[in-house]
């Protein structure tokens, strides 16, 4: 039998039909495309942390509930009573349990553009995955079509990113609980760049039953980790935990996040760096006259080219060093869009001149 016919006796469809999630090579460019904190730790605090590691009982399998980690979680974002919290391989993971999770079939809905794993994740697992666009003028949720929708699927999961990836927005808090009053399933509000924005769906928990709120420590300056947490109702926690692998949070990543919280002051300082600097960003990329911005409460800036500059636009940044994201190629309302994360002022200086010297030389 050919080997393609042996896979696909094998395989379920679903996989066969899925492209895998592929990350662009960076060698040697300046790494503006994956919404990554730019800043290593200062050396006094990378000796401390080795210090702390030097301690970890390698030989041992870990904590399989992470409960001092756990602990220091829930009390930063002051988590208690009914509450509990789920942790994760990062929070690619959490979505991935939450799925599995579900009935066969399930229908997921999710506004459309968004973070590419919902839809990923669903697909592979047989779900049924809806996407509802947002709208073209200011990436808002269409309410009336949310609400269409959610009357007409039923759906079990909704995934609502606040701010969401890519556009870097906030949906309307006020769409928000009307699709949480509305749905009859779970709603996952996804605040991965929560260190970006002064919002947050964490003190409404109490007020819904449905609600969950996801998080993730990769924005903040942990991407190597891979630690997220979402937080909901004990009872619904519960349930997840019951498929979640027993060691999925290695020792290394449950000592080292544990150093890092308790270091927090180091990612205040970052954060703010990087607030401040996405302020400065966005005003220089608007005075480029042809270019359209998108207002930000994340650490990244969508961007859109005149019509069909966006892929030589990629190019010739990445001839000249920077690697940022060419989102045209999905389409939709992100033709001709282009994203850039926040680095260093250095970076996003060099990032800015290369913007500015393509265009010109593009025009
Ligand atoms: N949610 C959103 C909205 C994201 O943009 C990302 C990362 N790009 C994630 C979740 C996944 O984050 P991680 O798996 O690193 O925790």
């Amino acid at each position: 039998m050919p080997q393609s016919h042996f896979i696909s006796s094998i395989f379920r469809k679903e996989v066969l039909d899925l492209s895998a999630y592929k990350v662009a090579d960076a060698g040697g460019l300046i790494k503006l495309d994956a919404m990554e904190n730019p800043y290593r730790w200062p050396e006094p605090v990378i000796k401390e942390w080795l210090d702390v590691i030097k301690e970890a009982e390698i030989n041992r399998y870990p904590d399989p509930e992470a409960r001092r980690l756990s602990a220091t979680l829930k009390k930063i974002d002051g988590i208690s009573g009914n509450l509990e919290m789920l942790l994760g391989n990062g929070s690619d993971e959490i979505i991935q349990l939450l799925l599995m999770a579900l009935p066969t079939h399930a229908k997921v809905l999710s506004p459309s553009p968004g973070f590419v794993m919902y839809r990923q994740l669903s697909r592979c697992l047989g779900l049924d995955y809806i996407d509802i666009p947002l709208l073209s003028g200011d990436f808002d949720l269409d309410l009336p079509a949310m609400l269409e929708a959610i009357d007409k699927h039923q759906p079990s999961l909704i995934f609502l990113a606040y701010p969401n990836n890519p556009t870097g927005n906030l949906f309307s808090e006020i769409s928000i609980r009307k699709i949480i009053e509305a749905t009859p399933g779970l709603v996952v509000v996804d605040e991965a760049y929560a260190p970006f924005t002064d919002q947050s769906f964490i003190d409404v928990l109490g007020e819904y039953s449905n609600l969950l709120v996801m998080r993730t420590l990769s924005k903040l300056g942990l991407a190597g980790l891979r630690l997220g947490y979402i937080v909901g109702e004990s009872s619904i926690i519960g349930e997840l935990n019951k498929i979640r692998l027993p060691y999925n949070i290695n020792t290394l990543t449950q000592i080292t996040a544990e150093f890092a919280l308790n270091n927090s002051d180091l990612f205040k300082q970052q954060t703010s760096q990087i607030r401040s600097e996405r302020s400065r960003v966005l005003l220089e990329i608007r005075s480029i006259e042809g270019i359209t911005t998108y207002p930000s409460e994340a650490n990244f800036i969508l961007f859109r080219t005149p019509p069909d500059k966006a892929a030589s636009l990629f190019e010739m940044l990445k001839t000249k060093g920077i690697l940022i994201k060419n989102l045209s190629p999905q389409g939709g309302l992100l033709l001709d869009c282009l994203r850039v994360t926040i680095g260093t002022p250095d970076e996003n200086d060099a990032f800015l001149q290369a913007l500015s010297s393509s265009f010109e030389q593009l025009n």
